[in-house]
């Protein structure tokens, strides 16, 4: 009797410990990059490969988190840009000219609302800086001069290692896309240490790869005014990203919110939206689309969103409160469902013909 108890105590055993590994080893990382708190779970039976993953992912963020940003004077982004404002090319490293390549794309699918050589205009508004946000406001003829000098990256010139442009007007900055960018690096540089599970988390915009455990990861979409507006499962591969006009905002004399997003056509704060949330397959084009949502008007972000290729957005704007397609709305869970209008599909509008 006591054999058999035992033997179905091995049994029992045995099989937690074939349940255990099917699931994998979860290890945690955190530490701060890009301005934010990156959270960095993995998943895989072996240690050293959970450790190899965490370590070329936090790599990822040092490296490329210094070299595109631009307002630090070392980084390589401020040095390309102190080249063009002086009308000369400059040397740069393959993964820049990759990501201008991709950022020049953006730009033309966003029909311009997404502008990655909107630098200047930045500096005008002083978003460049840190919080808080004080001191005047820019002038008038200075945002006048800043869109007569139609600073775009349509006359980049993106050579093997070179980067010019036929404009000194053009300064990069690349804040709204370099979040997106650099997880995308990240988890392509995991999953080669041969990693197939993980989350990665920067400060509420987040990718994944695999699964959680035995389901999906699951991600929180925040509300503008804090809290939770719901929650999501998302599919490997899947990128989850969000912008705001809460996050770093001015204030104007009488008090309106003046965001950090700005939009290239008036050279002034954007005011379609509060709130835009993407999902996509890539985390850059989930980060440029949401910047570009944000700054696109009500009539049009439908029409701009199916260019971008992304059908899964959240909008909220104070004129139509919470709108998203109804292909989203069918994956949201714990949504207040007297918050949201449903929309029928996205237009399927092939994207604009772009290089
Ligand atoms: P995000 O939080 O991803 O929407 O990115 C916002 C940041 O991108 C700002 O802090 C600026 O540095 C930059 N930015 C602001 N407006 C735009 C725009 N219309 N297109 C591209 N970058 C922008
Ligand atoms: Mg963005």
């Amino acid at each position: 009797m006591v054999a058999a108890a035992l033997k179905r105590f091995h049994g029992l055993l045995l099989c937690l410990a074939i349940a255990a590994p099917a699931w994998g080893q979860v290890e945690r990382t955190e530490f701060r990059a890009m301005g934010t708190r990156i959270e960095i779970i993995v998943r895989d039976d072996d240690p050293a490969v959970r450790r190899a993953a965490l370590d070329e992912a936090r790599h990822r963020f040092e490296r490329y988190g210094r070299d595109w940003y631009a307002w630090r004077d070392d980084s390589e982004l401020a040095r390309v840009n102190r080249a063009l404002a002086g009308g000369r090319s400059a040397p740069a490293s393959s993964a820049l000219i990759e990501l201008l390549h991709e950022a020049r794309t953006l730009w033309c699918r966003s029909g311009g609302r997404f502008n990655p050589a909107i630098g200047g205009l930045v500096e005008l508004w002083g978003f460049h800086r840190p919080p808080p946000y004080e001191g005047p406001l820019p002038d008038e003829s200075a945002i006048e001069h800043w869109l007569a000098s139609d600073p775009d990256p349509a006359g980049l010139q993106l050579g093997d290692a070179v980067v010019a442009s036929d404009n000194p007007a053009v300064r990069l900055d690349l804040g709204a896309i370099a979040k997106g960018a650099v997880i995308d690096r990240a988890l392509a540089a995991m999953r080669a240490t041969g990693l197939e599970h993980a989350m990665i988390n920067a400060g509420g915009d987040l990718a994944v790869i695999g699964r959680a455990d035995g389901r999906p990861w699951r991600a929180a979409i925040r509300h503008p005014e804090a809290g939770l507006l719901a929650t999501i499962e998302l599919a490997p591969g899947e990128a989850l990203f969000t912008s705001g006009d809460y996050e770093r905002f001015r204030e104007a004399e009488d008090g309106r919110r003046l965001g950090h997003v700005l939009d290239p056509r008036t050279g002034r704060p954007a005011r379609g939206a509060i709130q835009v949330s993407v999902i996509a397959d890539s985390g850059t084009r989930a980060d440029a689309a949401a910047t570009a949502l944000l700054v696109a008007s009500a009539d049009k972000w439908p029409e701009v969103a199916a260019s971008l290729e992304v059908v899964h957005v959240l909008r909220m704007s104070t004129a139509k409160g919470l709108q998203m397609d109804e292909r989203l709305a069918a994956r949201l869970e714990r949504l207040d469902p007297s918050l949201a209008t449903r929309l029928r599909p996205l237009p399927a509008t092939p994207p604009r013909e772009c290089r």
